[in-house]
């Protein structure tokens, strides 16, 4: 009984190997002595006073022997039963069964039998297993017009009499019992085998996913316990799934991110090889061009390194109370001058009155930085602007642009680590990291990061701050 299945089947069989031949015994004895004898024993009893009734309308039954002896034998092959007739005195007039004509004449000692003499009616059960035993016996008195006793009439019957009713109720029963056992072991394999596919069916998907042949989630149904089972499994799939897709865009990304710079310093590289060494002009316009693209590669290291940071689950926070209208301040002015290299207006909204909020003040302003990076690259043209006010119970910064906008099929993805708009072209893009990122390093704080926008239409990017310190 090494399997699940096994064992289940055999604690729904072992109880009831016990209880069904106990329920058996006990519902024998009951319906054989309850029902059964008492059924006979009431028939007899109506048997008896007929007789008794007879009895007293033939007064030559009392003088003549031929006649008593008719009697009882017709009253023993109406009522199936044995029968005896006995005078006032308690003395045997006739017998149904052979044997006792020795004893014709004679009073026998039975029990009840004076009581019955003195006018009352006897019915007695005994309940016995022996076959020759009498287990049901009748004294009927029979009384005469002027209500005195003229004799007893004494009907019995024999355990033998009435065992093929008995042995037809024990087998009624017995199939009964059998039936209700087999339909509890069916009942019990059928519950085991389901339980034993759908845990086979998790099993043989967590080995799909160990294998890599396939990612498939399972339908949630079956007991409470099993679609729990499978909640947690479609759960786990659903985060390799991420987990996955990450992957695949992190190294797509990482291709293209290094390719390109690689490729220009290669090219760079062959033409002062093969001659443009020579034109100090080339040279050094060849040597600008590899700057460049070495410096194009600092911003990808740098996101891998807070990417590196997210993976080992460093986001540990330095917190320290900071004048958040001071540090805002602080914080933005370096992109005031990114803003107006390129072009754009802007503009910043921050009243003395913001509160004091115990923050990490570099990690938020990595947070901060990656917006107003982003709001500027997307900005052909326009303005950006830092806001921020206390609203409810929490503080609230908004960085917003008049960019290009975010398709709203792009909105919740673009939060994904790697995920990056192939919309338009116009703009260089980075790993796909800083929204993730920020929205981790906000996240940490107890906020959250929220995006409205509209293509061509400029975003919105809300960093929510409780004014309570942590709150999920
Ligand atoms: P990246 O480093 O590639 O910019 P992000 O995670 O910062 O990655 O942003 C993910 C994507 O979200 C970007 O590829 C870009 O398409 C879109 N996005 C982010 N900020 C803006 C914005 N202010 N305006 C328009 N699109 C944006």
């Amino acid at each position: 009984m090494r399997t699940l299945r096994g064992r289940l089947i055999l604690s729904h069989i072992l109880p009831l190997l016990l209880i069904v031949p106990i329920v058996g015994f006990a519902l024998v004895y009951v319906l054989e002595t309850q029902v059964l004898l008492a059924d006979f024993s009431h028939e007899l009893a109506q048997h008896g006073a007929l007789s008794a009734d007879l009895a007293s309308a033939r007064p030559a039954i009392w003088s003549d022997a031929a006649e008593a002896h008719q009697f009882v034998t017709l009253f023993s092959i109406r009522s199936q039963s044995s029968v005896m007739l006995f005078d006032a005195q308690g003395n045997l007039l006739a017998a149904s069964e052979p044997g006792y004509d020795e004893r014709l004449g004679q009073p026998l000692t039975l029990p009840n039998l004076s009581a019955a003499l003195a006018g009352e009616q006897q019915v007695q059960v005994d309940y016995t297993r022996s076959v020759q035993a009498e287990i049901i016996q009748v004294l009927m008195p029979v009384v005469g017009p002027n209500q005195q006793i003229m004799g007893v009439v004494r009907m019995s019957q024999y355990l033998s009499d009435v065992q093929d009713q008995l042995t037809r109720l024990r087998y009624v029963i017995a199939a009964v019992l059998a039936a209700g056992f087999v339909l509890a072991v069916v009942v019990g394999l059928v519950l085991a085998l389901n339980l034993g596919r759908s845990l086979q069916q998790v099993t043989d998907a967590i080995y799909g996913v160990a294998s890599g042949r396939e990612w498939k989630t399972l339908p949630e149904e079956g007991p409470k316990e099993i679609r729990t089972l499978l909640v947690a499994f479609n759960t786990l799939i659903e985060q390799l799934r991420v987990l996955e897709e990450s992957r695949r865009r992190l190294l797509a990304n990482l291709v293209h991110e290094l390719g390109r710079p690689l490729g220009a310093i290669q090219s760079a590289l062959q033409a002062l090889r093969s001659g443009a060494e020579q034109d100090p002009e080339l040279r050094q316009e060849l040597l600008e061009g590899m700057d460049t693209q070495v410096h194009r590669l600092r911003p990808l290291l740098d996101s891998l390194t807070d990417l590196h940071d997210q993976v080992l689950g460093t986001l540990e926070l330095n917190r320290q109370s900071m004048a958040l209208g001071d540090w805002l301040r602080r914080t933005v002015s370096p992109w005031r001058q990114s803003a107006h290299d390129q072009g754009l207006h802007w503009r910043t909204e921050i009243p003395d009155s913001l509160p004091v909020l115990e923050i990490d003040p570099d990690r938020l302003a990595q947070a901060l930085g990656n917006l107003l990076s982003n709001a500027i690259k997307y900005t052909p043209e326009g303005t950006v602007s830092v806001e921020a006010s206390v609203r409810d119970s929490h503080v609230a910064i908004v960085v917003a642009d008049t960019g290009i906008g975010i398709a709203p099929t792009e909105q919740e993805r673009i939060f994904e680590p790697f995920y990056r708009s192939r919309r338009d072209k116009r703009f260089p893009q980075g790993m796909g990291l800083g929204l993730s990122i920020a929205r981790d390093l906000v996240h940490a704080h107890g906020g959250r990061l929220e995006v409205a926008s509209a293509p061509e239409q400029g975003s919105r990017f809300t960093i929510w701050l409780p004014l309570d310190g942590d709150q999920p």
